[in-house]
């Protein structure tokens, strides 16, 4: 009886380690692939709109898992299992090199890349960055890099001048997710920030009662205060949209305004240079 029980207990573990066993040996594959020019993975563009709703002033690119024989793996996982075998320099310097050569051949003001953590503890990602801005002719101005509040709060000299080399440069330096963290104000103040995304977790409550309303009101007033810009991410309602366009956020983002999109549907979109597409983006839109 205990024996049958242990049995069917370890069928069960064995079964979820078989599964995770395969899932990271192929992201390992798939990141080889990508990195050999194979076509494993791929990115998606997310348009940040002005308050109107109508005016795109940049866009987000969020990696993609393009096989799904054995069902779409999310990125937040991909990225995790990246991190966790040791390959997510190599990818992360995939993504900026294709996001680069995207932006390039749009009339984007801004392309946004989300970092690692692990990425900017790497003393040469700064020169990283510049070797692909000067490779694929992309102003820095037109880059913005993703960081979480976990990587201020690291508190580490090379992160500090990585950032303040790549700041100097041009290079914009988001604040991802702003408020699930544990930042505090005098790490905003001590880092050099141009933007605080506000996490869609406190966009979602202004559907809500009056008192979330007032902590994204007050996250507004902070990066006001900070005089950097804020953006609201997941923005998903109308309601939510004109209450934060009242409460003073310049950028929104989120599925009201536009999923993330293929490159060649961004391309698509009013001013974004159609006319820059390559053949196989003009077919997949025809
Ligand atoms: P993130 O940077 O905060 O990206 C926003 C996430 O919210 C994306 O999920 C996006 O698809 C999703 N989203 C956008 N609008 C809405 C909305 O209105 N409602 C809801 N519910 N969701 C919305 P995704 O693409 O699954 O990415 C998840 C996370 O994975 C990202 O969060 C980012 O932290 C990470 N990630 C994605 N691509 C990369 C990458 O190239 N490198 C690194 N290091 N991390 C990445
Ligand atoms: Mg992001
Ligand atoms: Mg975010
Ligand atoms: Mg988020």
């Amino acid at each position: 009886e205990a024996k049958r029980n242990g049995r069917g207990r370890y069928q069960v573990f064995a079964g979820d380690m078989d599964d995770l066993l395969l899932r990271k040996r192929k992201v390992e594959s798939e990141l080889r692939n990508a990195l050999n020019g194979g076509t494993g993975i791929k990115l998606a563009y997310q348009p940040v709109f002005a308050g109107n709703g109508k005016t795109i002033v940049g866009a987000e690119a969020l990696i993609r898992w393009a096989h799904d024989v054995h069902g779409a793996l999310p990125a937040a996982q991909f990225i995790a299992i990246a991190e966790e075998r040791g390959m997510i320099g190599q990818l992360g310097k995939w993504v900026l090199l294709e996001a680069c050569r995207f932006a390039v051949r749009t009339e984007l003001p801004w392309l946004a890349v989300n970092v690692s953590p692990l990425q900017l503890r790497d003393a040469g990602f700064a020169e990283e960055v510049a070797s692909i801005l000067a490779e694929t002719g992309l102003a820095p101005e037109r880059l913005q890099l993703e960081i979480t509040e976990n990587v201020l709060l690291e508190n580490s000299d090379t992160t500090r001048t990585t950032l303040a080399n790549l700041r100097r440069s041009g290079v914009g330096i988001v604040l991802d997710d702003f408020g699930t963290g544990y930042s505090s104000l005098s790490y905003l103040r001590r880092h050099a920030i141009d933007k605080l995304k506000i996490d869609r977790s406190f966009v979602r409550l202004l559907d809500g009662d009056g008192n979330s309303g007032a902590i994204v009101k007050a996250l507004i007033d902070l990066a006001g205060a900070l005089k950097v810009e804020v953006t609201a991410e997941g923005v998903e309602t109308e309601a939510q949209k004109t209450l934060l366009v009242a409460m003073g956020c310049q950028q929104l983002q989120g599925y009201l305004l536009s999923s993330p999109l293929e490159p060649a549907q961004l391309l698509a979109l009013p001013g974004l240079s159609s006319a820059n597409a390559t053949t196989e983006e003009a077919a997949a839109l025809a």
